[in-house]
């Protein structure tokens, strides 16, 4: 096996896939890097989501119909949202 990080010969165990700590530890920490740019982005569209709503229904209406134009010309993203 191929460390996945250096490209070294892994020796020892066979399920192993990276040829040291080192190695292993650079992985999870850029992996958790990426991950965390993704979730921030994704965030920032939920909370910009959800102040369109708050401005369009204010804090009281539990349900109101909204027209779809009115959302997007706030730039509502369609495609995010956590429930209906
Ligand atoms: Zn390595």
């Amino acid at each position: 096996m191929i460390c996945k990080i250096c490209n070294k010969k892994i020796t020892g165990r066979k399920d192993k896939l990276f040829c040291s700590v080192k190695c292993k530890n650079y992985y999870h920490v850029n992996l958790r890097k990426a991950t965390a740019v993704v979730v921030k982005e994704l965030d920032n569209i939920l909370h910009r989501n959800r102040s369109i709503l708050l401005e369009i229904m204010g804090k009281r209406k539990i349900q109101c119909r909204v027209s779809r134009m009115v959302l997007e010309k706030k730039h509502f993203v369609f495609k995010y949202h956590t429930h209906q």
